[in-house]
């Protein structure tokens, strides 16, 4: 297992920890001054979001590697079943794997939507997710871009996942059985899953990203509530052990929601913690 208590390059900030993927949330930042901002302590990688960049991926890219950062990912495609997809759904399936492209991103990655309307429970929405994954997967590959499956904690089923585990993820991978396809492992979504380990070893060489932050023991908002690492719940030397033994050696990124409390803070004090608690507790 890697050490990081005097190295922080693995560290990765997603964006989505200063607050622009609500409107009006966060203190505004352009991309460039958050890029200087990673660079000046030392990050290695950001992830960023689609609504962000616009017609900017590719110099967005650039940019971020010129101050010597990785893209590390985009999040993250539409919503590939359930009653949040939009249409025509394989448009803009192409236009985000396009755009991670563009921006360099090598992954890409996939919250997958819900039930199917029309359908109970997950039978029929897994069997059409495999099936439009593997469409997907083919021009991903032709881009150079990898997808990875993002399971979601059970509380986000019915509108916004039908994957609940990574053994769940794992099996949509096994179905479609594609080079450009694996899983993203979120410590908000899984740290609760008594099978983790066991999970993470049976889908090892998979694992595509690993998402940080904590779960607070007295959560407020099942989106919005994120906790900073080492504040709550989560075993994330464990889980990352875990993610380590099963192949893992990439970034990771923090991802902290947090409407009430992080992004309502100055985005260098966010910054500046979030490199002290990966250093402690991460
Ligand atoms: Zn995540």
């Amino acid at each position: 297992m890697r050490d990081f208590g005097q190295d922080h390059s693995a560290l990765a900030l997603n964006t989505a920890s200063l607050g622009h993927n609500l409107d009006g949330a966060g203190a505004g930042w352009s991309s460039e001054q958050l890029i200087d901002a990673c660079a000046e302590r030392g990050f290695g990688g950001i992830v960023y979001w689609r609504r962000e960049l616009g017609d900017r991926a590719q110099q967005i890219g650039e940019r971020t590697r010129a101050a010597g950062l990785a893209v590390a990912g985009l999040c993250r495609t539409p919503l590939m079943v359930g009653p949040g997809t939009p249409q025509p759904l394989e448009d803009e399936v192409r236009a985000s794997i396009d755009m991670a492209a563009a921006l360099g991103a090598p992954v890409l990655t996939i919250v997958t939507g819900g039930t199917e309307p029309g359908t109970k429970g997950l039978g029929p929405s897994w069997d059409l997710l495999a099936e439009r994954v593997a469409v997907a997967c083919d021009h991903a590959a032709r881009q150079g871009v990898k997808l990875a499956l993002e399971p979601l904690n059970p509380m986000f089923g019915g509108n916004r996942t039908c994957l609940f585990t990574v053994a769940d993820a794992y099996e949509i991978c096994r179905r479609v059985n594609h080079p450009a396809l694996g899983i993203a492992v979120d410590v908000y979504h899984v740290w609760w899953d008594s099978r983790l380990t066991e999970s993470l070893a049976a889908a090892k060489g998979l694992i595509l990203g690993y998402h940080l932050c904590d779960w607070l023991a007295e959560t407020s908002h099942m989106l919005l509530d994120r906790g900073m690492m080492g504040d709550g719940v989560a075993d994330l030397r464990a889980i990352r052990a875990a993610v380590e033994a099963a192949g893992y050696a990439g970034f990771c990124e923090v991802e902290i929601f947090s409407a009430e409390d992080w992004w309502k803070r100055d985005p260098r004090e966010v910054l500046d913690t979030m490199v002290d608690r990966f250093r402690r507790f991460c």
